[in-house]
């Protein structure tokens, strides 16, 4: 008997359900969940478990309609879980991005009512990064904007969130590729190699030196880093660059489909950047 009290919802496209699922395709976490008949289980779409087969499986557009139906949530993937951690990574997202100074991971995971070290693995799971690299991100961003002012070097980095200069010139030397006084110089003396790569959330510009990455945004082209370093050498990368370069692009971890675009982008420019600059930090 149909209950006319329910508002009725897009129906399932039971096809794609079972494609995404047997790929394990988190991005269809929270959109249905998957209910197996031989063990009374349901689970998200992407659970680490064995896969059942087609015909003992069921989807329902969420927990409610699963345990309706008799069903008992899986331990291993947690698929009640799913709203309430986007919520939790969504509002840390927030947080880091409001804030001038990076928020300590106890402080993060704490806001948003959680274990520090189950918040962390679950930002990295939905972003590609950690909180801290996600905060270093933004502060990249920050202190290049606020070089690109009228600002002196020490008013751009307590403006981007350092809290010192030993900190900027640490870590400005491998963001900027350069010196902060050279790279506000329009890049005098150093050569840039550049490189647009083809990604899913658009193309990548990634402009290096030997020191670090000059520039590395989502831009089609060379123009604005032509712009921006009028007194640097700047080449299109070619050779073992070019082919590291695709490499790192290709390596980086995409952030969840269901984050904000500018989100995935941030997320995704910090999981490339910290790949390129893994051995030179290292050292
Ligand atoms: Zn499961």
């Amino acid at each position: 008997m149909e209950n006319r009290a329910i508002p009725l919802r897009t129906p399932l496209d039971v096809e794609a359900a079972w494609t995404a699922f047997e790929r394990r395709d988190r991005a269809a976490d929270g959109r249905f969940v998957v209910a197996v008949k031989t063990t009374g289980i349901y689970c998200r779409p992407s659970c680490a478990a064995r896969r059942p087969r087609r015909e003992h499986v069921a989807f329902y557009p969420d927990p409610d309609g699963a345990r309706a139906a008799g069903y008992r949530a899986c331990l291993r993937c947690q698929p009640d879980t799913v709203t309430r951690d986007r919520r939790a990574v969504a509002e840390a997202i927030a947080a880091i991005e409001a804030a001038d100074e990076a928020p300590a991971l106890s402080d993060l995971a704490e806001r948003v009512g959680y274990a520090p070290h189950h918040f962390h693995r679950l930002f990295k799971r939905a972003t590609g990064v950690t909180p801290a690299a996600y905060a270093r991100a933004c502060r990249a961003v920050r202190a290049a904007q606020a070089l690109s002012h009228e600002m002196s070097i020490t008013q751009a980095l307590y403006e981007a969130g350092y809290a010192g200069p030993s900190r900027f010139y640490a870590e400005s030397e491998h963001r900027l590729g350069m010196a902060p006084g050279q790279w506000r110089r329009g890049g005098e003396g150093a050569t840039i190699d550049w490189a647009v790569a083809p990604t899913p959330l658009g193309p990548l510009l990634i402009a290096i030196t030997t020191r670090g990455l000059a520039r590395i945004a989502f831009e089609p082209d060379e123009k604005a880093l032509i712009a921006a370093f009028p007194a640097a050498t700047v080449r299109a990368a070619t050779g073992e660059t070019l082919r590291r370069l695709a490499q790192v692009v290709a390596e980086a971890d995409l952030a969840d489909p269901q984050l904000p675009e500018a989100v995935r982008r941030t997320a995704f420019i910090e999981a490339v950047s910290r790949r390129w600059l893994a051995p030179m930090t290292k050292a």
